[in-house]
């Protein structure tokens, strides 16, 4: 291996407008002065968190990866199990080629990295509240259980215990674990490739709308996260040989009603629910992704039933009271954003709506802000909406400060691979 490394930071739903004034922001400004700025990074289809970090360590969009969603589609289940396991992508990852090349890689809850085997050399997967269900309650034997590599317990268990023990899933406790276990493993293990993913700024817009302050909040604390990163690499002496790369992966958008699309098709006899209110068979089912949804049919060759769910959701979007602005089959998203699966169709939220995957209760609901003044927001839209994702480099291999309009987070992949020369 050549003598760079590579530190990429993903600050989930950050975007250009949280760091286009850096007057409370000095480390961001000094980044975006001594290194490379791109405004407009355009993500994939569907705009989710698993969906889009599996495309940066691919360079492919979910119809290769099979990232489809931040679930897998799981018809009757109120809480689908999440993609995250890295053997739940189909194509070749940056960590293939990096372990093929000899290269030393780390991870710290990068999303789809669990039970990497000997792929990843240091991994903190992502621990969901499933795992920790499962352990029991044990933070450690949760991770341990997907795949945490055994001689980072000793980091873990120091970077749980003292100050920050009141949340192992929650933000933004969870994220100043991962931060101090990847600054922890950037000392003692200088990793030529290190990815970590905190996830405070994408909690606190969804909690309080798209520029709260609560958002501005979270950006600072990001910030700080960043700054303990770079402490870290000047801590292991690589600092001058390091590139540090901050990315993320999509941005959002308002919202204030939410549409349970599988009551709409059970309500048209599409899905039969028993007395209990099992779902017992289904013909067409909605699997959202938050401002857009995939939808699945039974018989996908039978021409009568494909054609009466074409009929329904196109009848719903034009009476323009199902929370639906766009019908897309599988073959347009495929051609337009290579999005394919099982799914027939994806359909686009219209403003202010957001898909769930429930089938009972009200069909469509207001979600009331958090506090007076607040809103929400979310993602999972077409790429091409909304505030959009920006990347700074910074380091040996970045020009200092060029700014670029317009960038894809699939370039990322070739990035990575030209810096770690591999
Ligand atoms: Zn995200």
């Amino acid at each position: 291996m050549g003598k760079r490394h590579l530190v990429v930071i993903s600050v989930d739903a950050l975007v250009y407008e949280d760091i286009a004034d850096t007057r409370e922001l000095p480390l961001f400004a000094e980044l975006i002065r001594g290194g490379s700025l791109i405004k407009n990074v355009r993500t994939v289809y569907p705009s989710l968190t698993h969906t889009v970090h599996a495309s940066i360590i691919t360079g492919q969009p979910a119809g290769v990866t099979g990232i489809v969603s931040n679930t897998v589609f799981t018809p009757g289940s109120a809480d689908m199990p999440w993609y995250n396991d890295l053997s739940q992508i189909k194509c070749e990852t940056i960590f293939d080629l990096a372990h093929a090349a000899g290269a030393v890689t780390a991870a710290c809850r990068w999303p789809v990295t669990a039970n990497a085997g000997d792929k990843i050399d240091f991994l903190i997967p992502e621990l969901m509240d499933k795992d920790l269900e499962n352990a029991g309650g044990d933070v450690i034997r949760g991770y341990l259980n997907i795949g945490m590599t055994e001689c980072l317990k000793g980091i873990m268990e120091r970077a749980i215990s003292p100050s920050h023990t009141m949340s192992h899933v929650e933000h933004p406790e969870y994220d100043e674990i991962q931060i101090d276990c990847a600054c922890e493993i950037i000392r003692r293990y200088k990793p030529d490739l290190l990815l970590t993913h905190p996830g405070y700024v994408d909690s606190e817009r969804h909690r309080t709308g798209l520029f709260s302050p609560y958002v501005a909040a979270s950006v600072k604390k990001s910030e700080e996260w960043i700054g303990r990163l770079i402490q870290a690499a000047k801590d292991a002496g690589i600092y001058a040989d390091t590139d540090f790369v901050i990315l993320s992966d999509h941005g959002h958008l308002p919202y204030s009603k939410i549409v349970r699309l599988n009551k709409l098709f059970a309500d048209e006899g599409l899905i039969s629910i028993d007395d209990v209110g099992h779902v017992t068979g289904w013909e067409a089912y909605a699997h959202s992704s938050d401002l857009s949804a995939q939808i699945y049919v039974s018989r996908p060759e039978d021409a009568e039933l494909t054609g009466r769910v074409t009929e329904l959701l196109h009848r719903w979007r034009d009476e323009g009271n199902a929370g639906i602005g766009e019908v897309m089959t599988a073959c347009e998203t495929d051609r337009a954003y290579g999005l394919k699966g099982d799914f027939s169709f994806v359909i686009e939220a219209a403003e202010g709506y957001h898909f769930s995957d429930e089938w009972q209760g009200e069909a469509i609901y207001a979600e009331p802000p958090a506090a007076p003044g607040l809103g929400h927001s979310a993602h999972g839209h077409r790429p091409e909406k909304g505030p959009q994702p920006v990347f700074i480099g910074f380091g040996p291999d970045f020009e200092k400060g060029k700014v670029t309009d317009g960038g894809s987070v699939l370039e990322y992949f070739a990035m990575f691979r030209r810096i770690l020369n591999i």
